[in-house]
């Protein structure tokens, strides 16, 4: 089954900049942890592959207010690959 790269630099980043700040995304590689600016040691989200943290506890901290947008995230990713030409 092919899954896209939501996490590639391919993704978000050639989404033009106010549409990736309404939705919570920056273009720069930042920790999406609230407060949380750091640019390094930077990990995906194991669920949606979108968003990412410099450490597991900015991921926990901050999965409460992510949960929600994960999921509608891997439900997008879903629909994109099952829209195939290919089924
Ligand atoms: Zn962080
Ligand atoms: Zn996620």
């Amino acid at each position: 089954m092919y899954v896209p790269e939501l996490s590639s630099a391919a993704g978000y980043s050639d989404l033009p900049t106010e549409v990736l700040s309404a939705v919570g995304h920056t273009p720069a590689p930042v920790c999406a942890a609230e407060g949380c600016t750091s640019t390094e040691n930077l990990r995906k989200c194991s669920g949606c592959h979108a968003v990412r943290y410099c450490s597991e506890a900015c991921s926990r901290a901050h999965w409460r207010a992510h949960k929600a947008e994960c999921r509608r995230l891997q439900a997008a990713a879903a629909a994109a690959s099952s829209g195939s030409p290919e089924s």
